[in-house]
């Protein structure tokens, strides 16, 4: 057998996995590299392996850093299948078509500003066709624990990772010994998904890092913080901001505001889901609900539920956004993107970020460089659309909402699976050193930290 790093090796996008073994070549994941323009720019290098050669993608979840240079797979040859969860295709879906639509626009603002230079742009990495030719190849399997036949020998099993719905940590059972790939492993007592299984024994593991160095701070802060941020701004009239990722984090947030409402907790407002992603997302989680844990079964067994209580509004299009700054304060609007770089959230920002009464509730990770992460460091003014903005609103940031497993969660997924040979993927070059002396003194094994674009032999 042999494993092929072709992405988050020594970082955490592109994520990407080659193995050959049994006769059979497939990738785990096909990811984008996101970041600044270097890391973005490596989405066009050449994969370090043949598209066409490829008989399978074994997909763990839908975020962009797992899925998102599927379409370059196809527009290079590629004829196999792509397996994953039925949540997961539903969602990979939303999360491709809008990937292809954001780099259209992109693509064509740079060739207006080429055009000018009398130079020419490059084309963006694919388009709405590569999206569904891409979806065309999708064939999802039944459900998790259940094998799938790879032909001629290697199974393949999906496990509940608990990272968001859908998501899997797969299994590979070959006559070389077993590989199991974590795929991003969940938070424990994360709304709406179950925790992450425990995982079956396996000869070879290769495991996220992305938090391999810390311990998560505990959800009863974050919820305190959640409450005290409405009660601080909406009975004085202002709004509440919320900027948040359109794929499960929208959907745990309107869980907790469900949850006050229902205990009677929440001013009267009313709430918008102003993100046309995290509409289509948040409907895709409604058809789900046997993946959901069994709190979140009986929370949306009723109606009124989260995903549909009477103030909840979901604005779809332009106008209705546009309307929400118009009619009313006192409201909590969910818009994205989360790190406020773009999407309807700017608009907010723009008419809400110089009020003393309103307030922006952060629920996500703000990397360094984005207008989120300016906010939350204290900037007393913003740029929106080439005009400065004062920062009068209120700033709640909040770090309980984690979807990925922290130190204590991972090192016992790596005594459970007890693998022979460990490898560390998907995580920052500081976190892995730490990881890896941390899991030598608290697990007793030695690890690997795999490097972009090197094999492994077993
Ligand atoms: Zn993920």
């Amino acid at each position: 057998m042999k494993i092929t790093f072709a992405g988050a090796a020594e970082t955490v996008t592109g994520s990407c996995h080659h193995i050959e073994v049994d006769g059979i070549r497939l990738v785990m994941d096909c990811g984008f590299f996101q970041g600044g323009k270097e890391r973005r720019d490596m989405n066009r290098d050449p994969f370090p392996f043949d598209p066409k050669a490829l008989d399978f993608v074994l997909l763990s979840h839908a975020h962009l850093d797992h899925c998102g240079r599927l379409p370059l797979l196809i527009q290079q040859g590629f004829k196999g299948k792509i397996l994953c969860t039925p949540p997961t295709a539903d969602i990979a879906k939303l999360i491709l078509a809008d990937s292809a639509s954001l780099q259209m626009k992109q693509a064509e603002y740079e060739a207006r500003k080429a055009k000018r230079r009398g130079e020419t742009a490059e084309p963006p990495l694919y388009d709405m066709d590569d999206v569904m030719r891409t979806v065309d190849r999708f064939r999802p399997v039944a459900g998790y624990n259940v094998p799938v036949d790879l032909g001629g020998g290697p199974k393949a099993i999906f496990h509940d990772a608990g990272h968001i719905l859908g998501s899997a940590a797969i299994e590979l059972q070959t006559s070389n010994g077993t590989v199991l790939f974590s795929g991003d492993l969940g938070n424990r007592h994360q709304p709406i998904v179950k925790d992450p299984c425990v995982p079956p024994k396996t000869d070879i593991l290769l495991i996220e890092s992305t938090y391999g160095d810390r311990a998560h701070k505990s959800m009863s802060d974050t919820l305190d913080e959640f409450r005290t941020a409405i009660q601080s701004v909406i009975p004085n009239n202002g709004n509440l901001l919320i900027p948040s990722f359109a794929l499960e984090r929208t959907q745990e947030v309107l869980y907790e505001i469900f949850k006050l409402w229902d205990a009677k907790e929440l001013p009267r407002c009313r709430i918008f889901l102003d993100s046309p992603l995290a509409i289509s997302t948040t409907k895709v989680f409604a058809r789900y609900r046997e993946y959901y844990d069994q709190e979140g079964q009986v929370v949306f067994s009723g109606d009124p539920n989260p995903f549909k209580f009477t103030p909840l509004r979901f604005t779809q299009t332009t106008d209705e956004s546009k309307e929400i700054n118009r009619t009313s304060r006192g409201n909590i609007i969910i818009a994205g993107s989360g790190m406020c770089t773009g999407g309807r959230i700017i608009h907010h920002l723009r008419h809400n970020l110089w009020h003393k009464d309103s307030g922006i509730l952060f629920v996500g990770y703000q990397a360094v460089g984005t207008r989120g992460r300016h906010i939350v460091d204290g900037a007393e003014k913003v740029r929106i659309w080439g005009e400065e903005i004062a920062v009068k609103a209120k700033i709640w940031t909040t770090n309980g909402f984690s979807s990925h497993a922290d130190q204590p969660i991972l090192l016992d997924w790596i005594r459970q699976a007890d693998p022979e040979h460990l490898i560390l993927v998907h995580g920052e070059d500081e976190v892995l050193d730490n990881f890896a002396a941390k899991i030598k003194t608290d697990v007793g094994k030695e690890s690997t930290v795999a490097k972009l674009e090197k094999s492994v032999q077993f």
